[in-house]
């Protein structure tokens, strides 16, 4: 059974409205504090010897208790919150549908504004729940730059980069609405872990590509990780790339966030074929910047994802050249299913190939759990679309649902 509630429509909109973001005002939401005290002074609402501290509280309000509304803040006086709201907000995003899958896969279809691009924009964010976890895939890009041929993200020309705010956005609707904060209740029948967090892990492994976001990525990341706010362990936060060796010790260094590297190839020729930006930066740098990633150990090892395609990439000996590529690095290894798009030429491994693919690095030595599938019944409702809104095209839409769901990593 898929449930599917269409935010467009009256009532459920009506909710939501109240709480969606004027574009006149600016947020809150994705400054550091620095930035937000100095918003605050400048606004000319906060004295400066007491930006720090009413930076501080308001960092609580955004991020411990996830308020999205300057009223709910308790302990700043009724006029305060008055100018705060005057000239700032801290409101969601507008969700235009949320899915929940049978599994408990659920989607989140969000619309920020153009900011420069045009027209509105419209990206996805996927919640997995697992038995002990759940994790959250977010994305940093609308559309992608890099045109890996497998991947049918590859083929939607980038829109924009997403703001750190609309990055952190992502996390903080799909908290509110599993009642992950504080005195708030879950959704009755939701599936969430039994205990702890409803979100305790967040994968970069939506739209897009992180690294070309690099500042909105770390600066949104560093916020999630924030000891005092949102508080996510770094253990649990997963940043995918397609490779860009330049950014790869940055991330390490200044996000200090757990590394997913789309392999997918273990040769130059093959590579550069499913992923072109192995052309600038060939496998030899690649590797060379995963030996020397910042805080690499056997308790923080890489994921090398690796996606299997039916006589491309999946024969015995592609195991063994992976496993010598690898020789030496902590890594974990993640082989996904190709998800098929209309139009592509490839095709998914088949599961026995899979399944002896999958023994040979065990045996390795390696953990190599084969992504099941999630949420594949929302994939197909998603062909449910309006047509007079500005959505993604239903093509892109489904083979971006489908790397999501298929790549949340194992963090
Ligand atoms: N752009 C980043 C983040 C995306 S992560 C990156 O490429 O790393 C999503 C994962 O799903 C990536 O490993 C991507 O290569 C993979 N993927 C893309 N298209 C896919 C498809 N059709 N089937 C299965 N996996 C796919
Ligand atoms: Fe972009 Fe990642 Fe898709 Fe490659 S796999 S086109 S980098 S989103």
């Amino acid at each position: 059974m898929t449930l599917s509630f269409d935010l467009t429509a009256e009532g459920a909109r009506d909710a939501l409205r109240a709480r969606a973001t004027p574009a006149e005002k600016p947020s809150l939401i994705g400054l550091t504090r620095a930035e937000l005290g100095a918003a605050l002074v400048d606004a000319g609402i906060v004295p400066e010897r007491q930006a720090k501290m009413r930076s501080q509280q308001l960092w609580h309000w955004m991020y411990v208790r996830g308020v999205s509304d300057f009223a709910h803040m308790f302990n700043i006086s009724k006029d305060l919150r008055a100018e705060l709201d005057k000239h700032f907000t801290v409101a969601r995003p507008e969700i235009v549908e949320e899915q929940i899958s049978a599994d408990g896969t659920r989607k989140w279809l969000f619309r920020f504004p153009p900011r420069g691009a045009g027209r509105p924009v419209e990206i996805e964010t996927v919640y997995i729940p697992e038995e002990g976890r759940g994790t959250l895939c977010i994305s940093s890009q609308v559309g992608c730059t890099l045109t890996c041929s497998f991947c049918h993200t590859g083929t939607q020309k980038l829109v924009r980069n997403l703001t750190t705010e609309e990055i952190l956005a992502q996390l903080l609707t799909g908290r509110d609405r599993l009642g992950d904060f504080p005195d708030r209740d879950t959704p009755d029948g939701a599936i969430v872990p039994a205990e702890g967090r409803k979100v305790s892990n967040i994968v970069m492994m939506g739209m897009g590509e992180p690294l070309y976001n690099f500042e909105a990525v770390k600066k949104a990341l560093l916020i999630a990780s924030d000891g005092d706010g949102l508080s996510l362990s770094k253990r649990r936060i997963t940043l995918s790339t397609s490779g860009v060796v330049p950014e790869i010790f940055r991330t390490g260094e200044e996000i200090g966030v757990m590394l997913a590297i789309s392999l997918h190839a273990t040769n130059d020729d093959l590579r550069d074929l499913l992923v072109p930006i192995n052309k600038k930066y060939p496998l030899k740098e690649l590797i060379a910047a995963c030996r020397a990633y910042p805080g690499l150990s056997n308790a923080r090892r890489i994921t090398f994802e690796y996606v299997m395609l039916k006589d491309v990439n999946d024969s015995l000996d592609d195991a063994k050249a992976l496993v010598k590529l690898l020789k030496g690095i902590p890594a974990k290894i993640n082989l996904i299913p190709f998800n098929p798009w209309p139009g592509t030429n490839y095709q998914c491994s088949d599961w026995e190939t899979i399944e002896k693919f999958a023994d040979y690095i065990n045996n390795a030595g390696y953990a190599s759990p084969i992504r099941t599938p999630r949420g594949r019944d929302i994939l197909a409702a998603c062909g449910q679309l309006k047509s007079e809104s500005e959505r993604m095209r239903k093509v892109d839409r489904l083979a971006l649902e489908a790397m999501m769901i298929a790549g949340h990593g194992e963090a």
